[in-house]
């Protein structure tokens, strides 16, 4: 009887436990934000810059910025 009541217990957990980890992992990773590494270079995009939604590192979006100026030129 025992063991019957144990295996419930840890059924509830298991269950539990996996609910609550879908709930942090769809909290976690909201789909505005951006890539771990930058997607031109492929360097490490810094935690708090991704949760911004960047897909650039700081270099390559400098790049990007100053190519749009030389755009804006013409
Ligand atoms: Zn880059």
């Amino acid at each position: 009887m025992a063991d019957e009541a144990d295996i419930a217990n840890d059924f509830i957990d298991s269950e539990v436990s996996r609910a609550i980890g879908r709930l942090r992992q769809s909290q976690s990773m909201p789909n505005a934000a951006g890539t771990k590494t930058c997607v031109e270079c492929g360097e490490k995009i810094p935690d708090p810059r991704r949760k911004l939604g960047f897909k650039l590192c700081i270099e390559c979006a400098e790049e990007m910025e100053r190519r749009k100026s030389r755009f804006a030129d013409y």
